[in-house]
């Protein structure tokens, strides 16, 4: 391994090696190399982050609107153009297929389409003479310099819903993306800054909890955006706010997809393996389970268990490949051991992911998809976040049955049904307790202009990220109350102002 293969920094504009000496494997998870090593941030390495940050604010925060746009379209420009690599090298250290990466790098680049319009979307609003010779108004400013935490899972598309409206709202940025495939983040700032985005403005930090802590504990920096699992999620949330920070903490997941006896069954079994199969059932928006409704269970099972013989898995560069593998080893390993929980605590494996001939294999982080039938609320396959290929089915008799098993988990991030009935769906997108809801779409994933976020243990903080509530988190309002009169009434008056 030479120096080029140790993963750096991206400090004041430039990559900077950490000297801190401490260090973390990325994996090529299709063969289970190490590929590359990430240094780990110090507490001295992120404090020089942030006072890059501080200095960069002082002219950035002054920006024209004008200016920033521009930066913002040139980058998205380049992002176009360059979708590929990114793509290519979240391939190399996350293990998704390429198309999936190509997937997630096209709707981040939608946040990036969406912070090209900051100078509509800082737009704020003017009362005309709300007194005699008086006008309020309010304005939106940035807050200076704030963090991103990010996720394994997204290593683009979850950056890229903070950066790039935090950066056009006028705030500098530190990212700490996740340690585990941390390269794109890398040619993300570097292409940004290509755009002419000023050195110190985007910057990039490796690193473990011990930077995580540094920014949760640094005086300079005023909001904490995080994306993780529920337990960091809650730390995150409860330790960021006890050090007065603006903090949005997303979660974990564990998404129910509700079909009722009028669905599209086929339209149904095809959302649902593309669903909790996709990206190895590594989102948190995939269908972990799907709740069949009525008499209509044996039916959909058998469809989906029929559509999984013709899954692919394989390296994610091979574009036939329509599963890769999981991230780690020992992340896989995990996913397996509740297809044997499932068995042990008396639910049926229809299809059991370790029987692929690739598990036993040499090399890769690989597990075929699992099918789990039969499943109650008290097995941990249910209970818990998985975060691999494993579908389970909770078979219950009626729709308000569906709604009260979802309502009642921990989790509120996404929901689906499928139905042909308008007003079964209408009653689900109102009684459901999720974040965001698809009705004959199992992803729902909002668009960039609208918010993305979830419930519960899904969400600690009141702020979804991207769309309004994006450009709502990273600015502060001030309101002007402004007197503009062609000359002074004389007088003193003691009492409280009164609008006349
Ligand atoms: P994770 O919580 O392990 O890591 C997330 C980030 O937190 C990483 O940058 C990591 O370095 C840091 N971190 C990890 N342990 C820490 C600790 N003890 N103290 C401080 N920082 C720590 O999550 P992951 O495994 O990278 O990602 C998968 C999880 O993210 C799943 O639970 C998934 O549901 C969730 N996720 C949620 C959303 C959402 O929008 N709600 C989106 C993507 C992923």
């Amino acid at each position: 391994m030479t120096d080029r293969d140790i993963l750096q920094h991206f400090i004041g504009g430039k990559l900077r090696a950490s000297n801190s000496g401490r260090f973390s494997e990325v994996f090529d998870p299709a063969t289970g190399a190490v590929t590359k090593m990430v240094g780990l941030a110090s507490i001295e390495e992120v404090d020089e982050a942030v006072s890059a940050a501080e200095t960069a604010f002082e002219t950035w925060g002054d920006s024209s609107l004008a200016q920033r746009t521009k930066v913002l379209f040139r980058f998205r420009e380049i992002l176009e153009a360059r979708a590929d690599e990114v793509a290519r090298l979240i391939t190399s250290e996350h293990g998704k297929v390429f198309s999936d990466a190509l997937g997630e790098v096209r709707r981040g680049q939608e946040v990036v389409e969406f912070a090209c319009g900051i100078s509509s979307l800082l737009k704020s609003s003017l009362s005309d003479q709300v007194s005699r010779e008086v006008d309020t108004y309010s304005i939106r400013q940035p807050l200076g310099v704030v963090a991103g935490i990010t996720p394994f899972n997204f290593p683009s598309m979850v950056p890229m819903w903070m950066f790039p409206i935090a950066i056009a709202a006028g705030n500098t940025f530190i990212l700490k993306p996740s340690e585990r495939d941390p390269s794109a983040s890398l040619l993300l700032a570097e292409m940004f800054a290509e755009a002419g985005l000023p050195d110190g403005v985007f910057n990039v930090v490796q690193g473990d909890k011990v930077a995580v802590d540094r920014i949760l504990a640094h005086p300079a920096i005023r909001a904490v955006s995080f994306v993780g699992s529920t337990p960091i999620a809650k730390y995150i949330y409860e330790t960021a706010a006890s050090n007065g920070k603006r903090v949005q903490a997303l979660g974990g997941a564990k998404n129910h997809m509700v079909v009722l006896p009028d669905a599209d069954l086929d339209h149904a079994a095809d959302s649902a393996v593309s669903a909790a199969y996709g990206s190895a059932g590594e989102r948190c928006m995939a269908i972990s389970v799907l709740v069949a409704v009525g008499g209509i269970a044996d039916e959909l099972v058998d469809k989906i268990a029929s559509r999984m013989k013709g899954l692919k898995i394989g390296p994610g560069v091979d574009p036939s490949s329509e599963m890769g593998p999981l991230v780690t080893r020992v992340h896989r390993d995990r996913v397996a051991s509740y297809i044997g929980s499932a068995n042990d605590d008396g639910a049926t494996v229809l299809v059991d992911g370790r029987e692929h001939p690739l598990y036993g294999a040499e090399g890769g982080f690989f597990l075929g998809a699992s099918l789990v039938d039969n499943v109650t609320t008290d097995m941990a396959v249910y209970k818990d976040e998985i975060f691999g290929p494993v579908l389970s089915v909770v078979r219950v008799d009626d729709f308000d049955d569906a709604i009260r098993l979802v309502n009642s988990n921990q989790y509120a991030n996404g929901a689906a049904i499928f139905t042909r009935n308008g007003g079964a769906a209408r009653k689900f997108q109102r009684k459901i307790s999720a974040g965001m809801v698809g009705i004959n779409v199992p992803i729902p994933v909002p668009v960039a202009y609208y918010s993305f976020g979830g419930a519960k243990d899904s969400l600690f903080g009141d702020s979804h990220v991207h769309g309004d509530e994006g450009v709502k988190f990273y600015t502060r309002v001030k309101a002007v109350t402004a007197r503009w009169a062609e000359e002074h009434i004389a007088g003193v008056d003691y009492g409280f102002p009164q609008n006349q």
